[in-house]
């Protein structure tokens, strides 16, 4: 059963937004009408001096499950479920610093892999790809940066089975690669037989490449690599080059072997939204990763306050695909609206179910979001951005929605160009799609202002930043965006003006 904040919180005795800061503070960022995964549910729980007991259904894919399942040996009603359980692909994420080549390396596994038979397809950019090595299906979720991948594990279940952590050989670790480590860290925790780590040291190749600085560092870290008597799998690699590249899919796959990743693809089709846009043409599309079951042409899906009757699929190369299984990406065309990308969605009976289940939670949103007035000022998730707040240093927070994804990048390397001594700015959040409620309430609670970029506000979404005073500024061209924000961060040096 899902663990909502909104519903989880007064269970705790909690009003939502303090528990959406301690969450925050736990480096996941959940709204009011996000899934908790079960192991954080059960520390915030324990935190607050309840014993969380979580009975399952049929749900024998969660880690859960699998423990009840080895503890008793006995016939359980969950035998059907594990009868079905079939291996699936890992998907893995890559994550590390600016410029330590991550996109490079996307790229390089891409081209060389491409899945067997679909050859000359026309390569798009949907979030996630998959591609196939060695007669083994691996999928990427090709968003870089640890900004996504926070999100992906904040809901629900957390869609990465394996991190790649690149470090440049040259650089070394620096303070993004520290973060995304302490991430993935946190996820090790949370899920230790679930998650696996790999560093892969890039940029081989070049002058003053350093591969025992790095491995020192890692031994620093206590992260030590394999070959030093630690239990880090370690694979230098050169994107550019190419090489090291066959090695690192060996181990995302020997890693995935351990992990023993199944799912039902009989099951009802569940999993998590990777990335949605608004299409001029074909109006909104999301990318999904399957998690459990099999989404097919033709299903009703609900998630949030979007529905869908999927009418069409489409991989990565453009393919039409009538059903889509486990751990496989696919673009779905034929949503109500664009859903908030590492939201869960699920299969229900018929489209006008889905239709009903997506209109209760709007309303069940709206009330929310006019009931919620319990004060999120007052409530510090200032241990959030601690680090700035370190730095005495005032900080501009941004929250970004563009249209779609090229443009989120474009944008924040028109951001991150900005500079300021006094003032810092930091984007906290950047997404495809339209400016959405979410967006409204997080800023509300961490402090930060919207920028829309090429996007419009979903409807209610003007009403709700007044009443949270929220700051929203929407635009279409990147100039007028950037000279925007560098007066706003002048006026942040002096609020009086
Ligand atoms: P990202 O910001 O982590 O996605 O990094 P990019 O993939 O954009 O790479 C940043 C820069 O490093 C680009 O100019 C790449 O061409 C370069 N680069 C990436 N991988 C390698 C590599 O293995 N060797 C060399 N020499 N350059 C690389």
């Amino acid at each position: 059963p899902p663990i909502i904040v909104r519903d989880f919180a007064p269970a705790l005795g909690l009003k939502p937004f303090k528990l959406i800061s301690e969450l925050m503070e736990m480096g996941i960022f959940a709204s009011m009408n996000q899934n908790i995964d079960e192991t954080v549910a059960v520390k915030v729980a324990e935190k607050h001096g309840f014993l969380l007991e979580i009975k399952h259904r049929g749900d024998a894919s969660t880690q859960q499950a699998a423990k009840e399942k080895q503890a008793k040996a006995k016939a359980n009603p969950d035998e059907e479920e594990v009868k079905n359980l079939v291996s699936r692909p890992p998907v893995i994420c890559i994550l590390g610093h600016v410029d330590h080549g991550k996109t490079s390396l996307l790229d390089t596994i891409r081209k060389a892999n491409v899945a067997s038979g679909e050859a000359g397809g026309i390569t798009q950019h949907i979030g996630a790809y998959q591609i196939e090595f060695k007669g083994k299906k691996l999928t990427f979720l090709d968003t870089p940066g640890h900004a996504a991948f926070t999100k992906m594990r904040s809901r629900g279940a957390s869609v990465t089975d394996v991190a790649i952590l690149v470090v440049a050989a040259d650089d070394g670790f620096m303070p993004q690669t520290d973060e995304a480590l302490k991430i993935a860290l946190g996820v090790k925790e949370q899920q230790p037989e679930k998650f696996a780590l790999i560093v892969a040291v890039n940029k081989m190749d070049v002058k003053g490449a350093n591969l025992d600085q790095v491995k020192n560092q890692m031994q620093q870290r206590n992260i030590a690599p394999e070959d030093w008597g630690g239990e880090t799998v370690t694979v230098p690699v050169s994107a550019i080059k190419g090489t090291g590249i066959d090695e690192l899919l060996e181990m995302i796959i020997l890693q995935s072997e351990v992990l023993e990743l199944k799912a039902n693809p009989k099951a009802e089709a569940s999993g998590a939204i990777i990335e949605s846009q608004i299409d001029v043409g074909r109006g909104p599309l999301a990318t999904v990763i399957v998690q459990r079951g099999t989404l097919r042409v033709g299903d009703a899906i609900v998630c949030g306050a979007q529905w869908a009757r999927v009418r069409a699929m489409f991989d990565d190369q453009g393919k039409n695909l009538k059903e889509a299984p486990p751990a496989t990406p696919v673009r779905v065309i034929g949503w109500s609206g664009a859903p908030d990308s590492g939201a869960s969605f699920k299969v229900v009976k018929n489209a006008r179910d889905a239709e009903k289940m997506a209109e209760e939670e709007e309303h069940r949103l709206k009330k929310i979001t006019t009931t919620s007035d319990a004060a999120p000022k007052q409530i510090s998730v200032e241990s959030l951005f601690a680090n700035i707040a370190a730095t005495q240093q005032k900080t501009l927070k941004v929250i970004l929605k563009t249209d779609v994804f090229g443009s989120s990048e474009a944008v924040r390397h028109v951001l991150e160009g900005i500079k300021s001594t006094k003032v810092s700015l930091e984007v906290v959040s950047s997404d495809v799609g339209l400016v959405s409620k979410n967006d409204v309430l997080m800023a509300g609670t961490g402090g930060a202002i919207v920028i829309g970029f090429n996007t419009k506000l979903e409807n209610g979404v003007t009403p709700l930043a007044k009443h949270h005073n929220v700051r929203i500024e929407t635009f279409g061209i990147i100039y007028e965006l950037a000279d925007k924000v560098k007066e706003m961060m002048a006026d942040l040096l002096d609020p009086d003006l």
